[in-house]
């Protein structure tokens, strides 16, 4: 059985390789094995399974990855992890880890190595600075995928699930619900990690849609949309398109468009669902065509 998640088990093997704690990789080691189970447990992980963990750590989640799946591929940026790595994983004939930065790695390219190209699942307790851009790398890159189960910012789960008309609600909350249904697990109190961390954390389950939920012509067209009712979010949704550089839409083609679609004209970007977004987008990217022309 796994023994790594208690705090005496992290420090002592933590001290015996002289591990200095580097912040520049948000480095909180969990030492909670309810918690940790309650991962593997969302994650639903089989001997069918290939896993893909990011930022492995001390291989204290990667041990119990091991034990559920048929294989794990553990992504750790720390050089100074891989020799204690070697030894938490030994007599672990299923791990394959990689000494690289996960937003460089070619992903594609390891899910064909080590699994065919078949759908893996990520599992990651995720340096907070990185949780964006690996979620967007994930989906954007078609990462053959079927679930992503994360460790993230309390406040990040919450804005990921939030739907309209809620404060947290934004570009991200619409971005992940577009590629995958998240749902929270768990919370999870500082007092769960080595170091503890300032906020609390939350497990996050993302499952992939096996196909869009909703219609739309042009994926980066409905992101440039998105993006744009967001980054002025207290305006109009009408003038925040209006003034995005990025399109060339004038006010009355985008009020003209609301109205169609029975919103009122001064209505935030905020107060707009999804399927709201798609329809928006699919009639005024065929406008914006014709003003670019
Ligand atoms: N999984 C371990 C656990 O639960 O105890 C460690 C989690 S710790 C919050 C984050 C880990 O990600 C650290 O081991 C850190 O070195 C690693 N990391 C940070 N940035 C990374 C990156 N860009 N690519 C791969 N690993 C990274």
């Amino acid at each position: 059985m796994p023994d790594l998640a208690t705090p005496s088990k992290t420090i002592e093997i933590l001290k015996k390789h002289n591990f200095s704690f580097q912040k520049k990789y948000g480095q909180n080691f969990l030492i909670d094995r309810h918690i940790l189970e309650k991962i593997v447990t969302a994650a639903e992980i089989s001997k069918s399974d290939c896993v893909l963990e990011i930022g492995p750590g001390i291989g204290t989640m990667t041990q119990y990855l091991a034990e559920h799946a048929g294989k794990v591929i553990a992504v750790e940026i720390d050089k100074c992890l891989i020799p204690i790595l070697e030894e938490t994983l030994t007599g672990y004939d299923n791990v394959i880890i990689k000494n690289q930065d996960i937003l460089r790695i070619d992903i594609l390219n390891l899910v064909k190595e080590y699994n065919n190209s078949k759908p893996v699942k990520v599992v990651a307790n995720l340096p907070y600075y990185i949780t964006t851009p690996i979620i967007m790398a994930l989906f954007e890159q078609h990462i053959p995928l079927e679930t992503i189960t994360l460790m993230v910012q309390k406040e990040v789960a919450e804005r990921i699930k939030t739907g309209p008309g809620s404060k947290e609600y934004g570009a991200l909350s619409l971005a992940v619900q577009y590629y995958a249904k998240p749902e929270i697990i768990a919370v999870v109190p500082p007092a769960c990690f080595i170091p503890k961390p300032a906020v609390s954390s939350a497990v996050l389950h993302l499952k992939k849609h096996p196909a869009p939920t909703v219609n739309v012509t042009d994926e980066d067209f409905l992101f440039k949309i998105i993006r744009a009712a967001f980054n002025q979010r207290r305006k109009t949704l009408a003038n925040a398109l209006t003034n995005a550089d990025n399109l060339k839409l004038t006010r009355k083609e985008i009020t003209d468009t609301l109205k169609k679609m029975n919103l009122n004209e001064s209505i935030r970007g905020e107060a707009l669902s999804l399927a709201e977004f798609a329809v928006l987008s699919n009639q005024l990217m065929l406008k914006n065509i014709d003003n670019i022309d």
